[in-house]
């Protein structure tokens, strides 16, 4: 599409938006003006569903009038809640539903998915994952290194992008996997890294890890709910993700995990718990441990419902817009952020994210050189809720759900104008 600077133009990409409606479902935080702040977080926070309310009264009614037998009856009984949201999950990152659950949350789900999945021997011990990966990833990586004996600094193989770039480059991963091919126990990166909002290619990498004989698994805290995955048919070995991102189910919201059915062998280490057991027989209590076929025999506990009823009204949201129609609206917004950051024409901005929309999703890194917090704070001063890395990044996340073409010419007039008076 043409693209054209101005606020007219902005309206009528708004008008001929056929979600445009959808961000009538969601609450969004007010201004000191009483406007509705240009929320540019999902990457962080989703917003609220308007809806979550009543799935969240939902529970507690059923707590209230139907006590422990609300776990099996009620509207959505609770030993059967979470079947619902793998099921909808699976459809969002291209699994099928057996191979998801929604359980726990996405740091403890990744170092679970490591007791099974990170068997490291005296020749293959080592974890591939990318420089800079999120802090709770590494150390939930390092921490697993160590708890088997090994070293962090032996252990540990970092990508980084080559010098002066920002990206990794699909063929340097390749290389360097196929460089440690005999010592790599463990791939394990994120599907979109969260700093720079690079997609990693995970059908490539899922290919290449398995040739050379490593299991591969993804972090897809910022890529679930964001980009089309297919988990399944790309061979990916596991997946974690939270769903307080872009999938909206507010703050600690229940994590979900992916687990390819070509690993539901029983002889899988795994750490238990009774919710794991095999559902047909699991009120007989016996001593010996039957798993669930599927990725629910790796679940420990209950469920935590009420963390699960925010995501149930969400992922209700996004099977009415479809995730196809989100993709298509996602990459419209986010190029025209990109246009209209181009067109201010500022030796001071530079956009950190792959410029090919195939290799990104609905998020824009973008350098503010010569510039520190304090633009960040005028920004949000003028009503705009973004997010701050530093040293000079800021993260602008347009949700297609949410987020209209309007808000997105309203933030780079904002940006423009400070970015001016700033310096
Ligand atoms: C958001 C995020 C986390 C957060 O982990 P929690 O266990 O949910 O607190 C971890 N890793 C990545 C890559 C993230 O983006």
């Amino acid at each position: 599409m043409k693209f054209e600077n101005s606020e007219a133009f902005a309206e009528k990409l708004d008008r001929q938006d056929s979600l445009n409606h959808f961000r009538e479902k969601f609450y969004f935080p007010k201004h000191t003006d009483g406007s509705d702040i240009l929320y540019f977080c999902g990457n962080s926070l989703g917003l609220q569903p308007k809806t979550a309310q009543d799935a969240t009264e939902e529970v507690l009614e059923a707590w209230k009038t139907l006590a422990v037998e609300g776990h099996f009856e009620g509207s959505h009984p609770w030993i059967s809640y979470h079947d619902e949201l793998g099921v909808k999950m699976a459809k969002i990152v291209g699994a099928k539903p057996i191979e998801v659950v929604a359980m726990n949350t996405l740091t403890v789900n990744l170092n679970l998915m490591m007791v099974s999945f990170y068997r490291p021997n005296k020749n293959r011990y080592k974890i591939l994952i990318e420089g800079g990966a999120f802090p709770s990833d590494q150390y939930a990586v390092k921490s697993q290194i160590e708890f088997h004996g090994y070293e962090v600094n032996d252990a540990l193989i970092e990508l980084h992008p080559r010098n002066g770039e920002d990206n990794l480059r699909t063929d340097d991963i390749i290389k360097t996997i196929k460089k440690h091919g005999d010592e790599i126990a463990l791939i394990i990166m994120g599907g979109l890294n969260y700093y720079t909002g690079q997609v990693y290619d995970m059908k490539a990498i899922s290919e290449v890890g398995h040739e050379v004989g490593a299991i591969v698994g993804f972090d897809l805290a910022h890529a679930a709910g964001n980009i089309p995955l297919n988990l399944h048919q790309w061979q990916v070995d596991f997946a974690v993700w939270c769903t307080y991102k872009y999938l909206n189910s507010g703050p600690g919201g229940v994590g979900g995990v992916f687990i390819h059915e070509n690993n539901f062998k029983k002889d899988l280490p795994r750490f238990t718990g009774w919710w794991g057991y095999d559902r047909a027989t699991r009120f007989l209590m016996k001593d010996t441990f039957e798993p669930m076929v599927g990725a629910q025999g790796w679940q420990m506990s209950n469920g935590s419902i009420f963390s699960m009823a925010g995501l149930k009204a969400s992922l209700d949201i996004f099977e009415l817009a479809g995730f196809d129609n989100l993709q298509i609206k996602a990459r419209q917004l986010t190029a025209f952020l990109e246009f209209l950051i181009e067109n201010l024409n500022l030796d001071d901005i530079e956009i950190v994210t792959p410029r090919n929309p195939k290799d990104r999703g609905s998020q824009l890194s973008i350098r503010v050189k010569n510039n520190d917090k304090s633009l960040f704070d005028k920004i949000r001063a003028n009503g705009v809720i973004g997010d701050w890395r530093e040293p000079d990044v800021i993260r602008i996340a347009p949700v297609p759900l949410y987020n209209s073409f309007m808000d997105v010419y309203r933030f780079v007039t904002i940006l423009d104008k400070t970015m001016a008076k700033g310096n």
